[in-house]
Parts: C-alpha cells; structure tokens; sequence
C-alpha cells in the first residue's frame, strides 16, 4: 500500500470529509491518495484523499520540519533514556504479621 500526499493540493476544491481531523461538510482539497497495486487475486486500488484547508496546511509544516537540519531542532526526536514513572508507586511496607502462634 502507497500513500501519497502531494504538498500543494491539487485539484478542485470539493465539500466533503477530512480524511484527518472531524470535520464533516467542509471544503477540501484533495491532497494525495491511498494506493495499491494490484496482483493475483485482486485488483489495483485508489483511494483520493481529501484534506480541510486547515489539515493542509499542517500537511506542509510537518513536510517542512521533516526536512529541517538537524542542527535546528531544539527537542530530540528519540529521547534516550525513559523517564521513571512513579517514583514512590509501590512502596514495599512489608510487615511480618504474627500468625498468633507463638
Ligand atoms: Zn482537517
């Protein structure tokens, strides 16, 4: 399966269904397309894809930040060493409760 997305859309604006985000009955722009090739047994496919002028514009910041250098981006992508998470979450209070024979 292929996804391409074109950064300028192309193509007519439509109403209809943001692929990404809830928008319902906007007007979109058609930005890319789910495809697949076909093979035995099936046949080839194509899915356009329909992105609201918001969700397009987030299109291209996430393409344009992808390919910023790496000397530029201020948060690391993979931080190396996870965080410990709940620090004080169990504490091992284990008494030794007399059975009551002594
Ligand atoms: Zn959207």
């Amino acid at each position: 399966m292929n996804v391409t997305l074109a950064a300028s859309g192309s193509g007519q604006p439509a109403l209809g269904d943001c692929f990404r985000c809830p928008r319902r009955g906007v007007q979109t722009i058609r930005v890319g397309e789910i495809s697949t090739p076909g093979g035995p047994g099936h046949t080839a496919a194509e899915t356009p894809l329909f992105a609201c002028r918001s969700c397009e514009q987030d299109l291209i910041v996430i393409h344009q930040r992808a390919h910023e250098p790496p000397g530029r981006r201020y948060v690391p992508a993979h931080p190396t060493d996870p965080a410990p998470s709940g620090a004080a979450a169990e504490e091992h209070q284990r008494r030794d409760t007399p059975c009551g024979t002594h």
